[in-house]
């Protein structure tokens, strides 16, 4: 059977329907963060399946993959390094990526991912996966290796997951 405490994590996901615009049912993990048991499980369901996989690097993918990120770094002994969108100071390389409407870009310090190193990339959720598939583009073009991805939520509808590829994904709760 499935891991009891991922019905706790599922339930404490507040869904908002029609935002930001009518038709997107917003996944909000600000009332899982409320929640220090479901929190905390949420944490340790990615520690446990982490661990043991000689990660060397959180890479956490702005906004909420800085809340996620962090926790599993350090309780696996990985660095972390943030993914941002345009701002960061100090010399980066970025990826421009698709959105619904328009493009963004994603920014990573040189320097912060070393070839060799074994990647782990946190969000808090999957959608579209273009988020994602500019993650693993700025790791694999410093010679590291995306080892997987893993995000709270997955909305399996978008098959974000197709877009990865053969990048294994792992979450903890699909919405449908
Ligand atoms: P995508 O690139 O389409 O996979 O979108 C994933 C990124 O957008 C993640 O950083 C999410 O935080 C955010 N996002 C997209 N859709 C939603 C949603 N329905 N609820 C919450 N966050 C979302």
């Amino acid at each position: 059977g499935q891991d009891p405490r991922l019905a706790k994590i599922a339930s404490s996901i507040r869904v908002i329907p029609d935002f930001p615009k009518p038709g997107i049912m917003f996944q909000d993990i600000t009332t899982l963060l409320l929640n220090p048991e479901a929190f905390k499980d949420t944490i340790d369901l990615f520690v446990e399946r982490y661990r043991e996989q000689n990660i060397s690097v959180v890479a956490g993918v702005e906004a909420r993959g800085f809340i996620f990120g962090p926790p599993i770094a350090l309780a696996i002994g990985a660095k972390f390094v943030p993914m941002r969108n345009p701002q960061i100071t100090g010399e980066v390389i970025s990826e421009e990526y698709s959105l619904e409407y328009g493009t963004d870009t994603m920014e990573m310090h040189v320097g912060a991912v070393q070839p060799g190193d074994r990647a782990l990339i946190v969000d808090d959720l999957i959608a579209t996966g273009g988020t994602l598939c500019a993650a693993i583009k700025l790791i694999e073009r410093v010679g590291a290796e995306v080892v997987e991805c893993a995000c709270a939520i997955e909305l399996p509808e978008l098959k974000g997951r197709d877009r990865l590829g053969d990048k294994p994904l792992f979450v903890l709760v699909s919405s449908d």
